[in-house]
């Protein structure tokens, strides 16, 4: 299976040239058919986003920019394998709900960039730092950074208390929304599997609120804030089973096989039982 997204911006007649394009990327994703599913008009004058009709993979991922209003051209074209290479885990969580575990970069995951949401494992100040916080800010380019810098301090330097979610807009990346949520600090946090549950729950929530009916988690607080990894993913796939109930699938997208590992076998151990 493949699906495709390819982005693209200009002003004035650039619908005109956009379905101008579309020879050129139905033959670069051969048995793929295009659709335009979003349309935004921040923070370009016009700003299409495209995918195939297929959206089970994220394959192939086509990026096309129209830099001005009198011009265009295809600035790149990538190929991406699916998940990494590896088999994705697919498990039930109720009558409605579904968890994929896969490996990959969550800045490239997406679904169909109108009711998809990626979560940031982000600081309380929300500017950005470095794992797949600094991945995500960089691929969704500057325009991230300005709208957390909007999003309003709870207190000095706290855009969002360890535990809670907050969202914006995904800018640049694939994905439509940004779900930034801040895990706990292993070694310091008081309560350490409360706060990284919440933090799960947090953003499940703000979620549905936000009609996202797929999302997809790295694993939070693996990274620099030091948690255990197996520790982690029990409080990760237990948290996801009971609060995923109106989201129709739940994705973890993670970046080392290792961890890859522990969650799958982790999901296979409380999910099939
Ligand atoms: P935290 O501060 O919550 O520990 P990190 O970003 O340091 O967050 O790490 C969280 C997890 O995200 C780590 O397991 C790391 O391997 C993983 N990670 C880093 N970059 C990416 C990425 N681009 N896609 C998916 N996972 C990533």
């Amino acid at each position: 299976m493949s699906s495709s997204s390819m982005l693209f911006r200009g002003g004035r007649g650039i619908r005109l040239l956009a379905f101008q394009y579309f020879p050129t990327l139905t033959t670069a994703s051969a048995s793929s058919s295009i659709r335009i599913v979003s349309f935004s008009s921040y923070p370009y004058p016009t700003s299409y986003k495209i995918f195939s009709s297929n959206h089970c993979t994220f394959q192939n991922i086509f990026t096309l920019s129209l830099t001005s209003p009198s011009g265009c051209g295809v600035v790149g074209c990538s190929k991406m394998a699916s998940a990494a290479g590896g088999e994705d885990g697919h498990f039930k969580l109720s009558e409605t709900s579904e968890l994929i575990i896969k490996k990959g970069d969550i800045t490239r995951w997406f679904v169909d960039g109108a009711s998809d949401a990626i979560v940031n494992p982000a600081n309380q100040r929300m500017l950005g730092g470095g794992g797949a916080d600094g991945a995500i800010h960089r691929a969704a380019g500057a325009e991230l950074r300005e709208a957390c810098y909007k999003v309003p301090e709870v207190q000095p330097g706290v855009r969002c208390p360890t535990g809670e979610a907050r969202i914006t807009l995904g800018f640049k990346l694939p994905a439509s929304r940004v779900i930034h949520t801040v895990g706990p600090i292993y070694d310091t946090d008081k309560d350490p599997k409360a706060s990284l549950s919440s933090a799960y729950k947090n953003s499940l929530t703000v979620a549905k609120e936000n009609n996202i009916k797929y999302i997809a988690f790295p694993s939070i607080s693996c990274g620099v804030y030091g948690y255990p990894f197996e520790e982690a993913a029990t409080v990760a796939i237990s948290t996801v089973k009971e609060y995923a109930n109106d989201i129709k699938e739940v994705h973890f997208v993670l970046f080392a096989d290792d961890i890859y590992n522990i969650w799958l076998n982790k999901a296979k151990e409380l999910l099939q039982a």
